[in-house]
């Protein structure tokens, strides 16, 4: 047995490269980095064509190793190269972000040391850490400091966790689901609906309140609803506001809409997943007045805190209902909450053993201080502004209201023909060209265009060049 254990001992130790074989793999991954870095300002920011992939079926999961150049070489041509290229500064549709370099480090030694961030006995820095984030978080969106949160893989998780959360502080449970309301707008982010249904409550009631002309939900309105929902023998129960919502970038009247959750003693949660980190800049701080009335909230670091995908945050107000809805050890709740000095991740969400998500956003804060992410915010904004304002004085486009953040609408109005088909032509020959990507949508039934400025790398020159393009583009398609 000795024998067969040394035997063992011998295959499963390739496991431990020593310090040589660790310095050659680290100088080639860095030098990939350096290289995907540097191509960054002339790669193509869409590439729709060629094998999307399929290489790497090529190279199967195999009993033997291959060398590290090997493995770089297919990452290159199979993930790196097809599809979207989220990094580059001409990435201007969906939500853009960017993926900070001091994350990535920040990813990178979380692996290596792989501290226990579930639990604060395992790993009493990491929880910290984490806390202390997501005290900072609190602190920018006005929660106090007594409230609760966690760092979730992104806003449609922390979604979820707000309304799981919402559903048990109001018991919808049983028969009381399908007299629930719940109220939105129909511009309210498709994670919400998901949340309803995986959280079993498909069977509530959805109420779409009207929106005004810059797509924000009618304070008015909401409040009509609810009293007649009230009257009719239903339960109003959850307000879902939007800070920024996906579309259009829209805020709804926070501070209204604390009001009517307050005097009609709903819960009011916020999707800010996009929108909610503008409160750094002055700028955003002005529109986004009144988040500090929600009972939960949803911020994604992974669009307008420009880190690398997998990261969301929700917060609730009154950290016991956070903690009610996700621990694991019901009967010491209200003691252990007294007691400990730090809650645990794992009594604050589904999850046990995770990721220690916190390095990779403590790391950029501490390097890079806030001031260069208030500008870049802030920045942002009046690049939306700016194009907004410079697309009109093309002949034939029109835009839709002046952005509330970062994203605009706009479309062109063909002299003849049928607008959306010539839109739709109109995108499709812009993600062919690949120098922009800008992304549609559909509102009021029209075929509209996007350009949401958010990736940290998008300055002047880059919406200029957009700009260009869309003129050059209408222009091939024989309309200008
Ligand atoms: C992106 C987004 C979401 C979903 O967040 P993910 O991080 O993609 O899961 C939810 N709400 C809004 C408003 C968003 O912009």
């Amino acid at each position: 047995m000795i024998n067969q254990i040394k035997v063992l001992e011998e295959v499963a130790r390739r496991l431990e490269p020593g310090a040589d074989q660790r310095a050659l793999w680290l100088e080639k991954v860095t030098a990939y980095a350096e290289n995907f870095i540097n191509d960054i300002p002339n790669a193509p920011v869409y590439i729709g064509d060629g094998e999307q992939g399929r290489g790497l079926f090529d190279s199967p999961i195999s009993e033997e190793g291959i060398d590290i150049e090997t493995a770089l070489a297919l990452l290159k041509c199979n993930v790196d190269r097809p599809g979207l290229n989220p990094t580059s500064g001409r990435f201007l549709g969906y939500i853009p972000g960017g993926a900070l370099y001091p994350a990535a480090l920040g990813d990178y030694l979380a692996a290596i040391t792989n501290r226990y961030a579930g639990v604060f006995f395992a790993s009493p820095g990491a929880v910290r850490m984490e806390n202390m984030l997501l005290r900072w978080m609190a602190g920018v969106v006005g929660y106090p400091e007594s409230s609760a949160g966690n760092l979730t893989s992104g806003g449609s998780v922390a979604n979820l966790a707000g309304i799981v959360t919402a559903r048990d502080a109001y018991q919808i449970e049983g028969a009381e689901v399908g007299r629930a309301v719940v109220y939105l707008t129909e511009q309210v982010h498709h994670s919400v609906g998901k949340a309803l249904r995986l959280a079993g409550l498909r069977s509530c009631v959805k109420r779409f309140i009207p929106v005004d002309a810059r797509y924000r939900m009618d304070a008015g309105a909401l409040a009509e609803a609810i009293a007649t929902d009230k009257r009719s023998g239903l339960q109003p129960w959850l307000i879902v506001a939007s800070a920024g919502t996906t579309n259009t970038g829209s805020v709804d009247p926070l501070a209204a809409i604390g009001d009517i959750a307050a005097a009609e003693q709903l819960w009011f949660h916020i999707d800010g997943a996009y929108g909610a980190f503008f409160t750094l800049c002055s700028e955003g701080q002005k529109i986004l007045a009144g988040m500090d009335r929600s009972d939960s909230i949803v911020m994604d670091p992974h669009k307008t805190l420009f880190l690398p995908y997998g990261s969301g945050a929700v917060l609730v107000k009154e950290r016991q209902k956070l903690y009610s809805s996700h621990n694991h050890q019901a009967d010491y709740m209200q003691d252990a909450l007294a007691a400990v000095e730090e809650l645990s991740p794992a009594d604050l969400s589904p999850e046990l053993t995770k990721h220690f998500k916190g390095l990779r956003l403590w790391l950029p804060l501490k390097l890079f201080g806030l001031a260069p992410f208030r500008a870049a915010l802030e920045e942002k904004m009046l690049l939306a502004r700016y194009f907004h304002h410079k697309i009109q004085e093309i002949d034939g486009f029109e835009t839709g209201p002046e952005p509330d953040l970062a994203v605009a609408i706009y479309r062109y109005l063909p002299k003849r023909g049928d607008a959306n088909k010539f839109n739709q032509r109109l995108i499709k020959e812009i993600h062919q060209d690949g120098r922009v990507f800008v992304s549609s949508t559909v509102i009021d039934g029209n075929f509209v265009l996007r350009l949401a400025v958010g990736a940290y790398r998008t300055h002047l020159a880059d919406i200029d060049l957009t700009l260009d393009i869309l003129k050059e583009k209408v222009n091939d398609l024989g309309m200008l």
